[in-house]
């Protein structure tokens, strides 16, 4: 995201723009699909611990409701734009039509670093938002969700500002609630556990055994630590990861030969998924640079931190052992490496089908509130795993069918339901 020439929502509509092509879309189709139906920009004045007050900028996009609600995280980070909001809102659209749960496509985020925030004024922040968009967000509207830098506990600060200023609960308005106030079991895991339940079905197709890969991961947060903990319990080994360090403002690549212990390592992160770099050195672990983990000799590379992290330069460092990409985080493929991997021919598991456990399980969160009846996390898991698994083969055989690129056969079943949805409803 720090890198300015880059504008994610140029990649998400270039992207687009390819499949619709290929599919013949008309251009009414098009046009509507290419840019959201909505989006507003706030500004959130917001009191200081020391009495001042400061003014944040706020985003939320709703790029398309065809299918349901807008749904979609709401993400805290000192680099957010319109534009990356608007990607990852265009993004939503397609991760839920992927694995066909009836919603839409919404994104929210604030230009602020919470690092350099307290407690109280994090809650200041997330109340001040939702006042500025208690009109246009909602249960039957759009859903917000947590993404980076945000957590269960903003979500809930979130929830009571909307039911305070709406007078009534809505236990729907809002997803990844802390469990026991709203929110599912198996949400926090969801994003990735989704990930490798697509990457071992991948694995499965090409028959390979789990216990016999590597892989390096890039992020140590929410996504690439339940990512790192599935794919430990299938037998695979991680033997890198990497993570933003807040103190020296780069990002630091942490290896171990014989694998990275996720316990080890979660007992010295902090909650923004920070590694703290002298306790990793004195554990053992090879401090490397950023963007070591993508070079390393792995057969999987999972990317989970931000967008534009493989792009024209990281990947021609990429390992030449690497057979498949499992894309947990948003958009961290430029088409420019997606081009290397067609060429290569490295499997890519594309990020709107390989993370979207979160949403799924957010919508199964949904569906719990709306009856007011929670599921066993067994259980949660259980259809977490069909929905992923099917959603997967779908995409899989249709690619094998038209010999297309894993991303394009994923955005071709997501296009086509999305402009089916439109059509139906006289909208094109
Ligand atoms: P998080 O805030 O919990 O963790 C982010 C991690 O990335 C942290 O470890 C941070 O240190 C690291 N990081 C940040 N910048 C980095 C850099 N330049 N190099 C290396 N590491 C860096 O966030 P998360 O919820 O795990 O989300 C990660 C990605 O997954 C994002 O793209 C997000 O949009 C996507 N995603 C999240 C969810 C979800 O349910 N949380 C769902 C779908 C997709």
């Amino acid at each position: 995201m720090a890198d300015k020439s880059f504008n994610p929502f140029q990649m998400a509509q270039a992207q687009f723009d390819a499949v619709a092509e290929k599919l013949d879309l008309d251009a009414g189709a098009r046009d509507l699909l290419r840019e959201p139906l909505r989006e507003y920009h706030t500004a959130v004045p917001v009191r200081m611990d020391d009495g001042s007050v400061k003014v944040f900028r706020g985003y939320r996009v709703q790029h398309n409701d065809a299918r349901g609600p807008c749904k979609g995280g709401i993400r805290f980070h000192p680099h957010e734009t319109a534009d990356t909001v608007r990607a990852l809102a265009m993004w939503m659209t397609w991760k839920c039509a992927v694995v066909d749960i009836p919603l839409g496509g919404g994104k929210g985020g604030v230009v602020c670093d919470p690092h350099d925030l307290s407690m109280g004024e994090q809650e200041r922040l997330c109340r001040g938002w939702v006042r500025t968009l208690a009109k246009n967000m909602g249960p039957l509207k759009d859903v917000p969700a947590p993404d980076v830098m945000t957590s269960p506990q903003h979500m809930l600060w979130m929830l009571d500002e909307f039911e305070t200023i709406h007078g009534a609960k809505f236990p729907g308005f809002i997803t990844g609630k802390p469990v026991g106030m709203g929110g599912s079991l198996g949400r926090k895991e969801a994003t990735g556990f989704g990930v490798i339940y697509t990457l071992r079905e991948a694995l499965k197709e090409m028959n390979i055994r789990p216990q016999d890969t590597l892989a390096s991961v890039q992020g140590f947060g929410n996504v690439s630590q339940h990512a790192i903990d599935l794919f430990n319990k299938l037998g695979g080994k991680v033997t890198c990861v990497s993570c933003w360090d807040q103190q020296d403002q780069t990002a630091y690549s942490y290896s171990k030969a014989d694998g990275v212990s996720l316990e080890e390592l979660r007992s010295i992160t902090n909650r923004f998924g920070g590694i703290d770099k002298d306790k990793a050195r004195d554990l053992g672990y090879e401090q490397l640079p950023g963007d070591a983990w993508i070079s390393q000799e792995v057969d999987i590379l999972i990317p989970a931190a931000l967008e534009n992290q493989v792009n024209a330069k990281t990947v021609e460092t990429i390992g030449k052992r690497v057979k498949i990409i499992a894309e947990g985080a948003n958009g961290p493929t430029t088409p420019e490496a997606d081009a290397f991997f067609k060429e290569r021919g490295v499997f890519c598991i594309p990020d709107f089908l390989a993370n979207a456990g979160g949403v799924t399980c957010s919508y199964f969160e949904q569906v719990q509130c709306n009856t007011n009846y929670f599921w066993p996390k067994d259980e949660v898991l259980g259809k977490l795993d069909q929905k992923m698994t099917d959603a997967y083969h779908a995409v899989s055989e249709l690619a094998r069918q038209k010999k297309l690129y894993m991303r394009d056969a994923a955005y071709t079943i997501s296009i086509m339901r999305v402009e089916q949805a439109c059509r139906q409803r006289g909208w094109i």
